[in-house]
């Protein structure tokens, strides 16, 4: 386990050029020692929850896929909230319409504190990103007072759509820019339109409400969006879907955190993770960066704290263990920690040197050990 404070030092300035020496010390080791890394390599790089949170400070929770929490005490912003995971051989194989599980929904809402939810923001309309956000809504809905957001595209309003008509929410497009960031609370959102990963699964839109019970075919992707999610000095990028954008990212996009996907990467070669990462990361001076979508997106939502190496790597139509790989391979050769995030425990994030002006990597430096699996040394 390690703590985000050890995570994020606040590295002075000066501190700059001594960082830049210490990355030039860098070196790859011969690729013959590299081995595949299971799920349990990255334990040392799980981040821990301190006591005590201090007030108004952004926390997050993440419970698999993409699904993760924002809440700075006063209110919550949700990704994607994806818990009821049907299983799709079934949904395949006999052609069922799986539909949103309100027992599990209710218990993970539960067990994730969803009590003043503002606004849920949603990657693109896949089901395992958009299959129970209505229901969460509605669910969170009763209990309060203020109406919440739904925040996607087109395509993710009409699976909503298909679930509770007429609207239970109030649909908001993604803003498309820092200037025209949409406010919640103290939260600043704004998006940016990211290709979806590579996959000939589920592509197209979807034109109208879904009915009630659609087939698993029928959650066609639509636009993918990325999110920027600012808080004061803090600034989190949420990208749910493995790939690059289309141009360069605006250059307000210099986030403390990146919540990076790493589904469908598993088949890509190693010069598509190599770009992704370029230009994700490296190109925004990102500190940290935490993957996601990773998990089994079938495997049921637990609801005990988990640490990533008890839940499954994804397998279905993907290796999630190769995708991790992929993206932590540059990041041992970067100044940008790994860190991962435990299942449903309150993680605090904080505003952080960008990754240009980190303190050089210390003999503890937790990355040392995976990075050293994979044939890449930290000097
Ligand atoms: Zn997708």
């Amino acid at each position: 386990m390690f703590t985000l404070a050890r995570a994020l030092p606040r590295a002075v300035c000066t501190m700059a050029l001594a960082g830049l020496a210490g990355l030039a010390a860098l070196a790859p080791l011969a690729e013959a020692g590299a081995r595949q890394l299971q799920i349990r390599d990255y334990d040392p790089l799980v981040l821990d929850s301190p006591q005590s949170i201090p007030p108004g400070q952004v926390r997050a929770r993440f419970m698999g896929v993409s699904t993760l929490l924002l809440d700075d005490g006063k209110d919550q912003i949700l990704l994607d909230g994806f818990f009821s995971r049907p299983d799709l051989g079934d949904a395949v194989l006999t052609l069922g319409r799986p539909k949103p599980d309100a027992g599990v929904i209710r218990r993970a809402m539960v067990r994730t504190g969803i009590t003043r939810l503002r606004a849920v923001l949603v990657a693109h309309a896949h089901h395992d990103h958009a299959f129970d956000t209505a229901d969460v809504i509605v669910a969170a809905d009763r209990a309060q007072t203020r109406q919440i957001l739904l925040v996607g595209s087109a395509s993710v309003r009409n699976v909503a759509l298909g679930r509770y008509r007429p609207e239970r929410w109030i649909y908001q497009a993604p803003r498309l820019s820092q200037a025209a960031a949409l406010a919640v609370g103290d939260f600043r959102i704004w998006a940016i339109e990211t290709p979806h990963s590579p996959s000939r699964l589920g592509r197209g839109s979807i034109d109208g409400p879904l009915g009630p019970r659609p087939s698993i075919f029928d959650y066609k992707s639509g636009p993918n969006f990325s999110y920027v999610v600012e808080h004061g000095d803090l600034q989190i990028l949420l990208y749910p879907s493995a790939h690059w954008p289309k141009a360069v990212l605006p250059r307000e996009v210099r986030p403390d955190v990146i919540f990076l996907g790493v589904g469908n990467l598993g088949g890509e070669d190693d010069s598509f993770a190599e770009t992704y990462w370029r230009r994700v990361v490296r190109d925004t001076d990102a500190p940290l960066v935490i993957p996601v979508h990773w998990d089994d997106i079938q495997q049921p939502l637990q609801l005990d704290p988990r640490l990533p190496h008890v839940a499954k790597p994804n397998t279905f139509l993907d290796d999630a263990r190769k995708g991790l790989q992929k993206v932590f391979r540059p990041a041992c050769a970067s100044p940008v920690d790994v860190r991962f995030m435990p299942f449903f425990v309150e993680i605090p994030l904080a505003s952080a040197p960008p990754a240009s002006a980190r303190f050089p990597r210390t003999v503890s430096d937790p990355m040392r050990g995976p990075c050293a699996a994979i044939g890449v040394a930290l000097r």
